[in-house]
């Protein structure tokens, strides 16, 4: 859920806090095979996917403008006389769908219709609860600050972030500036669709709206694989999948039932190993039935306390979850979750 493209911001941050070092300065990157011609990519805490073929190779995020160059001479290299064909992006934010323009003279860029949307001028969905809470159409530096500073290292962005983003310094963001790294779609589909490249098949799957509006799940048939990032495995999953959401702002501004019904799409799903935008370990459908459950549990008890006339704080203390005590983040995270669910029902009621 983090926005960490520019050397240390928000995971660093989020690390320092709760496991006690920083992240290096210089990223991890590495490719690692997930199944016959499938890969995945590594840079520090995002990761990617591709899917070499015959006649060229099918890429998931490019990640951002400082990774993206190192992946393509690493493909150069490892894959020659196989460009990459197809960049398919998993959502709009720029932490993960930045930097495609060193693949654009081979590549056709696929994303979900929303992600248009989303770059077409107007405030993006944002995550981090970083809205437009003045509603002017630019992202002013309280839009950061205010999420920022209200929970350090979980929601906003890290110190100095809005600078780097407000490029002409004139004190205001346009999403333009925030997306300037951005290669826009130039194909987008509604609710499904199917690559073919040199005898390999991907679908592309929406899933409804969660973390951002603009979600695709991808799935590799030939290797029983599915590729989906943030509304399964957010920032805050370092190995751990069972984690508990960092839950800013009332769940990113899409409805709980939403939610989980994108989860019982991905469910539905015909594949076994699941690879995630973040976290180390590979990961199966259980994860997404458990993340499903814990949704459906914070739901329901957090509307059965409402509806017995709790107020938040009452809630903060009465909603325990204990069925989920052993996941990462449980301790830090249980009560922020108890309130965003709480906010999302009175947002979405
Ligand atoms: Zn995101």
């Amino acid at each position: 859920m983090s926005f960490r493209n520019l050397g240390l911001a928000w995971l660093a941050l989020a690390a320092v806090s709760s496991i006690g070092f920083a992240q290096p300065r210089v990223p991890v990157r590495e490719i690692t095979q997930i199944e016959g011609d499938l890969y995945r990519a590594r840079n520090g805490g995002w990761y990617t996917v591709f899917l070499v073929t015959p006649a060229g190779i099918i890429l998931g995020d490019p990640i951002n403008e400082s990774f993206s160059p190192w992946l393509k001479g690493e493909l150069d290299t490892r894959f020659p006389g196989k460009p990459v064909r197809y960049v398919v992006y998993s959502h709009s934010h720029f932490d993960h769908a930045a930097g495609g323009a060193v693949f654009a003279d081979t590549a056709t860029f696929v994303a979900h219709e929303n992600m248009l949307r989303n770059m077409d001028g107007r405030y993006p969905q944002m995550p981090g609860d970083m809205i437009d809470r003045n509603d002017n159409g630019v992202i002013d530096r309280e839009e950061i600050d205010i999420p920022t500073n209200a929970r350090p290292g979980l929601c906003g962005m890290g110190p100095g972030f809005f600078d780097t983003i407000d490029r002409n310094s004139d004190g205001v963001a346009t999403p333009q500036e925030l997306q300037q790294h951005i290669v826009r779609p130039s194909i987008v589909y509604n609710d499904r669709m199917r690559i073919e490249l040199g005898g390999k098949i991907v679908e592309l799957v929406h899933p409804g709206l969660n973390h951002s509006n603009d979600a695709t799940v991808m799935v590799f048939p030939g290797e029983r694989a599915a590729f989906a990032t943030e509304f399964i495995a957010d920032a805050f999953v370092t190995d751990n999948s069972r984690s508990l959401p960092s839950a800013c702002g009332p769940f990113d501004g899409s409805p709980l039932a939403e939610w989980i019904k994108s989860y019982r799409t991905v469910e539905d799903l015909d594949f076994d190993i699941l690879v995630t935008g973040h976290g180390s370990a590979l990961s199966d459908k259980a994860v997404v039935r458990d993340t499903r459950q814990f949704f459906e549990d914070l739901r329901a008890e957090v509307a059965a306390g409402m509806a017995a006339g709790q107020s938040l704080e009452q809630l903060k203390e009465s909603v325990r979850l204990e069925k989920y005590s052993g996941w990462a983040n449980y301790e830090r995270l249980r009560a922020y979750n108890v309130e965003a669910a709480y906010r999302n029902l009175l947002t979405y009621r």
